[in-house]
């Protein structure tokens, strides 16, 4: 909370001086014929991707796949060179879990007494693991869920709720965590590190809870998207060395029951211990500490699943460098071409993500027209899976098509949010490495500000490709057009979200700031161009807790 009420702070401030010095500020660029030009053309790339035709791009399915043929005939088009194992593609294969709601149950035994919970309006369960087919287990609240060690927090060992009491039993927390950690760090420990610490202290599950203002959008909506099929990477020969060289890579393929309970009606889960999930939502909210405690009861479940496996690829591009030893290295400009298929009509995902992928596509070319070519080679990677969890780049990260070593950073690009002029950016991974000197230079050159994700509870870090590369060592950014708190653009931006994100409307009937899309690829481009020629490899900062991945 601080944070945010600093960032607020400052906001304000600036708008004071605003008055005062214009000059002084980052305006955003005059937007001229270049750019309403480029503009139509990155428009007509989210029209292509994004068309009924392409039938949402589920990871998977033909309408992936016809989608990915599209991508692979631009770069083909451009002169890039194929750098993935067939060509441009790089096979994933998944296996797919789909939870049947109707043929499942949960219900919380409360003094032998039962009380059924409803699937879909209490909780729902989660599609990404691997779900027993039944259970009975001890419910225990452990206020945030958050185990990290090396950053002396752990709610999985606590004097109330010790590491060996957790054996056996179902774990609840509340999504967000105390003020002392930084958003990134707390974004973390809701991956690899929570998976693990439930598996080492023989946890059988966790019941996650949102905060509503964590939430991005309505229950509802969650509830939708609870029938939409879970995927995991398949088991893989290469998986141990994979995690051998990078564990906050590795998959754990063991059995977990894992659910999301509605905040609405997360007074269920409390009754009778003492505690109201009132009053503990509003020791959140404010990132006090949480106590932990017993739930005195148990929650028994019977779980039916269809489970299938699908292929899905990544694709990936290269554009040679023009230094003969910088050359042999590699500067990604990534974003994701699945979505989510087709529900009671199509998902489209024009924001989400056929802008990203329209913007790599602009900027290769971009890159292919100018003589002058970057010092270091440039891959332009499209990751299938995003929407199953950060999943292709999890895979690409891992099992890279060019060698480990030789990539040095990674921009991704996520639903970038054109919604409204650029001015700023919201930049995820600012505060980690020196990309952020690069970024600050080439925003100030483009007039505009850079700055870190005003919303980190948000957990947008973990939630983009950029973070698999993030936990492969590699110094990565991701960013999103910026605003100040409570502007008109703030306004818009959280209108898009519980009108438009993860549903139907994320369509080609939205309004969007086309021209500044363009400039946005501009800056992109310029940015990647920068980092390509720059003598030397970005790298983590010492004071960034992810310094501790890079090799
Ligand atoms: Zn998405």
């Amino acid at each position: 909370m601080s944070r945010i009420k600093h960032a607020s702070f400052f906001a304000s401030m600036v708008g004071v001086l605003g008055g005062l010095a214009p000059h002084l500020l980052a305006q955003g660029r005059q937007v001229t014929d270049a750019d309403q030009a480029a503009g139509q053309a990155w428009w007509a790339q989210v029209k292509t991707l994004a068309d009924d035709s392409m039938e949402g791009r589920l990871t998977g399915s033909q309408g992936y796949l016809r989608a990915a043929k599209y991508v692979v005939s631009q770069f083909d088009a451009l002169g890039l060179q194929p750098a993935g194992v067939n060509g441009y593609y790089q096979p994933v294969k998944f296996d797919v879990t789909r939870v049947i709601a109707d043929k499942s149950s949960v219900t919380l035994l409360i003094d032998g007494r039962k009380e059924p919970l409803v699937l879909g309006r209490d909780a729902i369960i989660g599609a990404r693991g691997i779900q027993p087919k039944s259970i009975t287990a001890p419910l225990v609240f452990i206020g945030y869920g958050l185990h990290l060690p090396e950053a002396k927090y752990d709610d999985f060992d606590s004097p109330e709720m010790p590491f060996s009491s957790l054996k056996g039993k179902i774990v609840v927390y509340i999504n967000g965590g105390p003020g002392e950690l930084s958003g990134a760090l707390k974004s973390f420990a809701r991956t690899s590190p929570l998976a693990k610490a439930l598996a080492d202290a023989g946890a059988l599950g966790s019941i996650s809870i949102g905060t509503p203002k964590s939430m991005d959008f309505p229950w509802d909506r969650v509830a939708a998207n609870a029938s939409q099929p879970g995927m995991r990477l398949a088991a893989d020969p290469k998986d141990a060395a994979v995690a051998a060289r990078h564990p906050a890579l590795a998959d754990l393929h063991g059995t977990m029951f894992s659910a999301t309970f509605n905040p609405a009606e997360a007074e269920k889960l409390f009754a009778g211990t003492g505690h109201t999930f009132d009053e503990l939502l509003e020791l959140a909210d404010a990132q006090k500490p949480l106590p932990r405690f017993d739930l005195k009861k148990s929650l028994t479940a019977s779980v039916t699943t269809e489970n299938s496996a699908v292929e899905s690829p990544n694709i990936v591009a290269k554009l040679e460098g023009s230094d003969p030893s910088l050359k042999n290295e590699y500067v990604l400009l990534s974003a994701h071409l699945d979505h989510l298929g087709v529900g009671k009509s199509v998902f489209a995902g024009a924001m989400d993500d056929a802008s990203g992928v329209a913007s790599v596509l602009e900027i290769a070319r971009t890159f292919s027209k100018n003589r002058e070519r970057p010092k270091r080679s440039m891959l332009f990677v499209i990751f299938t899976g995003e929407e199953k969890g950060l999943l292709g780049s999890r895979y690409f990260a891992g099992r890279p098509t060019v060698p480990e070593t030789a990539i040095v950073a990674d921009l991704n690009l996520d639903m970038f949010m054109p919604l409204f002029p650029l001015k700023k950016l919201h930049v995820q991974g600012l505060v980690e490495s020196t990309l952020a000197d690069d970024a600050r230079a080439v925003g100030a050159a483009h007039s505009i500000e850079i700055a870190v994700d005003p919303e980190p509870d948000r957990n947008s870090f973990t939630r983009t490709d950029q973070y698999s590369f993030v936990q492969a060592g590699v110094p990565s950014l991701a960013m999103k057009f910026g605003w100040t708190k409570d502007s008109p653009e703030y306004k818009a931006w959280r209108q898009w979200l519980a009108q438009r994100y993860h549903s139907a409307e994320d369509n080609l009937s939205q309004p969007v700031d086309t021209a500044a899309a363009a400039q946005f690829d501009s800056f992109l481009a310029d940015l990647a161009r920068r980092v390509a020629n720059n003598p030397g490899r970005p790298h983590y900062v010492e004071s960034s807790f992810f310094h501790r991945f890079e090799k």
